[in-house]
């Protein structure tokens, strides 16, 4: 063991598997301390690279390709022998996207598990077989650890019928699951556990509205403690307007664009998630730093116009989702704001929070611009309701997660 992590005990390998990249943390659960943590990303293409950060230092690694998620973790698994941290790991805990109806809890990974993530692919194509990938991978490098799986949309299987049947034949759902899953799930449960902290009350007392808002967004309705309503449905595609997806829009559109414009199912697919949200309004950007610098400076008029319209329909969308969770509750403690978006952008919190006066929402201007960058903290104005900003910690639950699973096991 190396002098650094000679402080640790042990630690959980966190492992984030997606289409083209792998996300990693090696981190200790009881304190949430990372010992090391990287980003596999570009897999499958020339620019592939794995970025490797421990405290104080950073390796960035050009790989040959083709280099895919399996390579990727063999390079880790270097490294950690390498630097002597292999001993330290007690589990491994992997983010899956989708557990359907069946895994509302973390879940000790076995051949059936493995099966069932494999059948759910149909609801998450993209998201579920790259997930597998990792657990396979991980299986066959430390085949001596137990494997856990922490389900994004678990901590949303409290949502009541009402929230998750859609308004179409109740026999798709039943026959075909086709009904609102919810995803985020890990993040909105983190910010709600430290609201509850924040606010001074037991979670299971506190009433919230979080809006996750990163590269993907999504809003969920705390009640008690409990999700029971998100705005992202069976798949990441419903709801609020995202960097790359579009959000809500009239499913008529599809028909409208295959019918008369001549798109396939395939470029209608591609349009919504990948070409629509912040970056097809603007034609410009997917990331909201580039935008708010170009609605801000840009001298190109029909550029700045475009950004600034991108970011307003993108706030309106939020605030307007925010308040329908009203409905869903009968007292709010306050908002949350999460993710890269809600984390650091003072000027987007100050967009929404302007359309949500009616629900007693107002900021303090110099506590939102101090807020960010992980800064904490209640940036309301003095008699105003709560509104929270609070950085996400999803590898932090699952740490925690797999660890509790296993004391359990053990038990
Ligand atoms: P992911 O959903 O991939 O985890 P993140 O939560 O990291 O994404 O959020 C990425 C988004 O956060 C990008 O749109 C990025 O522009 C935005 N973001 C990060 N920092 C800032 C900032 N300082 N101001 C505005 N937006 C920011």
């Amino acid at each position: 063991m190396n002098q650094k992590s000679a402080q640790y005990h042990d630690a959980i390998l966190v492992i984030n598997c997606g289409s083209s990249s792998v996300k990693f943390s090696l981190m200790e659960p009881s304190t949430g301390n990372t010992i090391l943590s990287g980003l596999a990303e570009c897999l499958l293409t020339d620019e592939a690279r794995i970025t490797i950060k421990e405290v104080g230092s950073k390796n960035v690694i050009s790989l040959t390709s083709p280099f895919d998620h399996k390579n990727a973790l063999s390079v880790l698994v270097e490294q950690l022998q390498e630097k002597k941290l292999v001993s330290l790991i007690k589990a491994i805990g992997h983010r899956v996207v989708h557990g359907g109806e069946k895994y509302a809890q973390p879940t000790l990974i076995t051949s059936d598990v493995k099966e069932e993530i494999k059948q759910l692919a149909k609801l998450a194509p993209l998201h579920n077989p790259a997930n597998l990938i990792g657990i396979e991978a991980c299986e066959s490098a430390f085949s001596h650890l137990p494997q856990v799986a922490v389900f994004d949309t678990a901590f949303h299987q409290t949502m009541p019928e009402k929230s998750f049947i859609y308004g179409l034949p109740y026999a798709l759902y039943k026959q075909h699951g086709i009904r609102r899953y919810g995803f985020h799930g890990t993040s909105h449960y983190f910010v709600a556990k430290k609201a509850a902290v924040m606010l001074n009350k037991p979670l299971t007392e506190c009433n919230l509205i979080s809006a996750h808002l990163g590269n993907g967004c999504s809003v969920t309705a705390i009640k008690n403690g409990e999700s029971v309503d998100t705005s992202l449905g069976m798949t990441p595609l419903e709801g609020v307007m995202m960097g790359t997806r579009s959000g809500d829009v009239d499913a008529g559109i599809i028909f409208h664009l295959v019918e008369h414009l001549g798109y396939t199912i395939e470029q209608v697919d591609k349009l919504l998630n990948k070409e629509s949200g912040l970056l097809g309004v603007s034609a410009l950007s997917n990331d909201c730093r580039a935008l708010e610098e170009a609605m801000l400076t840009n001298t190109d008029e029909t550029i700045k116009k475009q950004a600034t319209l991108a970011l307003t329909v993108f706030c309106y969308r939020i605030a307007k989702s925010i308040a329908s969770y009203s409905a869903s509750l009968t007292s709010l403690d306050g908002l949350i704001f999460t993710g890269g978006i809600g984390e650091n952008s003072d000027w987007i919190r100050t967009e929404i929070i302007k359309q949500l006066s009616l629900l007693n929402f107002s900021l303090c201007e110099d506590k939102n611009q101090a807020t960010r960058f992980g800064q904490c903290g209640n940036i309301a104005s003095e008699n105003a309701r709560a509104c929270l900003v609070i950085a996400t910690n999803e590898e932090w639950v699952i740490a925690e997660q797999s660890t509790l699973l296993l004391a359990k096991a053990v038990s």
